[in-house]
C-alpha cells in the first residue's frame, strides 16, 4: 500500500484563469503522460457511465454475460447496431484538439486513454495507447479473425434490412429509440425488440462470437498492454489525468504507480476521483475550456464540431 499524501485542496470552476496557470506550472515538470477517461468525450455527445457523484447511471454489458450466451450477444449487437449510427457520428471536441496541439508542441508526452471512441486520434494526437481497445475493430473470440466495425455494420445492415425502422418505437422509456447512448456505443432497446435480430457471424469460422475489440466491464486489460503503460508511466516526468473518476483499477493503478515513484500527479475531472489523495494538483473543471486556454489556441471553440 502506498502512503497517501495530504489531499490537495480542490479548486473550483470559478477560479478557471488560476486553474489555467496551475496547469501551465504543472507542465513545467516536463511533458506528462496523459491519462484520459470518459469525461474527455462528453463534449462530443458521448455520455459518461457515471454521473459527477461517481455512481453508475447505466449498467453496461458484462464480459461474462457476453461470452456466456448467444442471447446476450444478440441483445448486445442489436443495441450496438442502432447505437453505432450515432456513436460513429461523434466528432472530436475542442479539448481533444487542444491536447493534439499540446502534443505537437511537445508539451505533453504519450496519451493513454480509457475511451474506445478513437476521438484523440481523429483530433490529430499521435502516440495514443487505447487501454480498453477500440470500437473501430471487432475480433472473433473463437478464431481471432479481425474485421473493421464499419464493414461489420454493413453486413449487419444487410442481414437486418428493416431492423432499425422496426426498433424505432420499442424503447422502454417510451421514446421512439432511446436517446441514451452509452460510452461503448451501446444503446437501450427493449428486450422484445431484439428477438428476431440476426447476430453477426465470423466470416471465417461462422460462429456468433464476434466481439468489439474492447475490454468489457468484468474483463481485464491485456497484461502486455498494462506493462507497456507502466513503462510509459515510469519514464514520464509527470502524470496528468483528464476526465476520469479512476473508479476502476485499469486507470487507478497507473496513478498509484506514479505516486509510488514520486512522479507528480495532476487530476482534472468533474467530481470526486479515487486518485484525489495522490494528486499534487486537483481541479474540478470542465475540460475543453481549460485545455483550450492552456494550449493557448485562439479560435478554438468549446463546442463539438
Ligand atoms: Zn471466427
Amino acid at each position: 500500500m502506498t502512503s497517501q499524501p495530504t489531499r490537495a485542496p480542490l479548486v473550483n470552476a470559478d477560479m478557471s484563469s488560476d486553474s489555467e496557470e496551475r496547469v501551465r506550472r504543472f507542465l513545467d515538470h516536463g511533458p506528462p503522460m496523459v491519462l484520459t477517461g470518459a469525461g474527455m468525450s462528453t463534449d462530443s455527445g458521448i455520455p459518461d457511465y457515471r454521473g459527477p457523484d461517481g455512481t453508475r447511471r447505466v449498467t453496461p454489458m458484462q464480459h461474462g454475460e457476453f461470452v456466456g450466451s448467444s442471447a446476450a450477444r444478440q441483445r448486445y449487437w442489436a443495441r450496438s447496431f442502432i447505437g453505432w449510427q450515432r456513436f460513429s457520428a461523434a466528432a472530436p471536441n475542442a479539448g481533444h484538439r487542444a491536447l493534439a496541439h499540446l502534443g505537437t508542441g511537445g508539451l505533453i508526452g504519450p496519451l493513454v486513454t480509457q475511451n474506445v471512441d478513437g476521438l484523440h486520434q481523429r483530433a490529430g494526437s499521435r502516440n495514443v495507447t487505447e487501454l480498453h481497445g477500440s470500437l473501430a475493430e471487432v475480433v472473433c473470440l473463437t478464431c481471432g479473425t479481425r474485421e473493421s466495425r464499419e464493414r461489420l455494420q454493413e453486413r449487419v445492415t444487410a442481414a437486418n434490412p428493416e431492423f432499425a425502422e422496426r426498433a424505432v418505437g420499442s424503447a422502454s422509456d417510451g421514446s421512439r429509440v432511446s436517446s441514451q447512448i452509452r460510452p461503448d456505443g451501446d444503446i437501450v432497446l427493449a428486450d422484445e425488440a431484439v428477438l428476431d435480430f440476426v447476430t453477426p457471424r465470423c466470416l471465417v469460422c461462422g460462429h456468433d462470437t464476434v466481439k468489439p475489440d474492447v475490454v468489457f466491464f468484468g474483463a481485464s486489460v491485456p497484461a502486455e498492454r498494462v506493462q507497456r503503460v507502466y513503462a510509459l508511466t515510469d519514464a514520464a516526468p509527470a502524470l496528468l489525468v483528464l476526465g476520469s473518476s479512476l473508479m476502476v483499477m485499469s486507470g487507478l493503478r497507473f496513478v498509484k504507480r506514479a505516486a509510488a515513484r514520486g512522479i507528480p500527479i495532476a487530476i482534472v475531472t468533474r467530481g470526486a476521483t479515487r486518485g484525489d489523495a495522490y494528486a499534487a494538483l486537483r481541479l474540478d473543471e470542465s475540460l475543453s475550456p481549460l485545455l483550450v486556454a492552456v494550449a493557448g489556441i485562439r479560435g478554438l471553440t468549446q463546442a463539438a464540431d
